[in-house]
């Protein structure tokens, strides 16, 4: 069965994957600069002998690759990011990150190196296909606007019929392989409100339009937002996440004050509700206490929404190939993702890896300075794209 055959060729390339996902991880690259990243994947692609690579593809590094099989067939897409962060790590490794300051720290380089082991087997096996596989590397997942959706406008997925993203998930036992049906993240938004009020001596306050107390009037009065104004069963999370006034000494009231957060929801009227409410409930407190407000409001990615149909059909896979204990349904999250542009335009999911090494009890979460991966979970990641590719692309 050339399906046996294609894992146990992914199983004795694992020790190179393991190489190539620390190779990326001790030289990581920001957002939009993933320059050597690109190269790195583009001259792998082409070693390989895969049949198509674009490079440069949307606003950044992005890089498209196709194997096209023997048979006619449909067109699977598959995704794996490769940008790193502005993280200083500080996990003790042989393959730390040698470039100050940035990290992989989300579990991109892990992504990577697990959908280059893909296309490494699957270049060879070509005459197995029913149906052609594009694999999409994608740059610039955590900056908005985020490499996605200029790569989804770039015609990175014109041709194709399905599309799947994996993560990994550091929170998740190692193996494990998570569906979700419907969402699978939110609108993930942000704003920042300037206020003006008017400085003075702390001795003087009815001098003054302290920007500090009327600041916290505007947290404190936009709380009700999620609590009281918007419908119970539409998920919504507000979150401040500054606050910065004064401090110059003890006894000097506030000329300004700077106030951010990030706005999370479901759906698109609970969204305009909320930038709405943001808006006109700060002015108003301003306005009462003679102060003026400005509010920016940033709209971020769109929300995940996986098709029914494509989990089905893949969950049915995954449940053939590993045990079902290993294979399980995981809620959405309210976090951000711009997997979600590739969504928008074709049918298909989103799926979770779990990462977490058994012998550690609680994780350090995505982003943190000490996050982990136990490099199992690219074997598994591996794994799970053979089983998509099994599912469309095998008669
Ligand atoms: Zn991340
Ligand atoms: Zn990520």
């Amino acid at each position: 069965m050339a399906v046996a055959e294609w894992k146990k060729e992914l199983t004795d390339n694992f020790s190179e994957t393991v190489a190539w996902r620390r190779h990326l991880h001790q030289y990581p690259e920001p957002s939009f600069e993933e320059i050597e990243t690109s190269l790195f994947i583009k001259e792998k692609l082409e070693a390989f002998g895969v049949d198509e690579i674009r490079t440069n593809v949307g606003n950044g590094y992005g890089i498209v690759g196709k194997i096209i099989g023997k048979h006619p067939g449909p067109t699977v897409a598959l995704r794996a990011d490769f940008d790193a962060l502005r993280v200083t790590e500080e996990v003790d490794s042989p393959f730390k990150s040698k470039h100050a300051g940035i990290m992989h720290a989300c579990g991109h380089d892990g992504h990577t190196a697990a959908l280059l082991s893909v296309a490494k087997v699957m270049a060879k096996h070509k005459d197995d296909l029913h149906g052609t596989i594009v694999f999409l590397h994608q740059h610039a997942e955590e900056v908005i606007p985020g490499g996605a959706k200029s790569m989804v406008e770039d015609g990175a997925i014109n041709d194709v019929d399905v599309v799947f993203g994996i993560h990994l998930d550091a929170s998740q036992p190692v193996n494990h392989v998570f569906y979700t049906y419907d969402f699978g993240s939110a609108n993930s938004d942000s704003f920042t409100m300037r206020i003006q009020g008017k400085g003075g001596h702390g001795a003087d306050p009815h001098n003054t339009h302290d920007a500090l107390t009327i600041g916290s009037q505007i947290v404190t009065a936009l709380q009700h937002i999620v609590s009281r104004l918007t419908d119970p069963v539409k998920p919504a999370v507000l979150s401040f996440a500054g606050f910065q006034a004064g401090g110059e000494a003890n006894n000097i009231i506030a000329d300004s004050a700077e106030i951010k957060g990030t706005v999370r929801t479901l759906h698109g009227d609970v969204q305009q509700l909320i930038e709405t409410k943001l808006q006109t409930m700060s002015q108003s407190i301003a306005q009462a206490f003679d102060a003026s407000v400005e509010v920016d409001y940033m709209k971020g990615y769109p929300s995940i929404q996986n098709s029914s149909k494509e989990v089905d059909r893949v969950k049915e896979t995954l449940l053939n190939t590993f045990s079902k204990d290993e294979v399980s349904h995981l809620d959405g999250s309210m976090g951000g993702e711009d997997f979600a542009y590739f969504l928008q335009k074709k049918p298909g999911a989103f799926l979770r890896v779990g990462a977490k090494a058994k012998d550690v009890a609680v994780a350090y979460p995505h982003h943190h300075p000490k996050f982990d991966i136990d490099e199992q979970s690219l074997l598994r990641s591996g794994e799970v794209f053979l089983a998509i590719i099994e599912t469309y692309l095998t008669k």
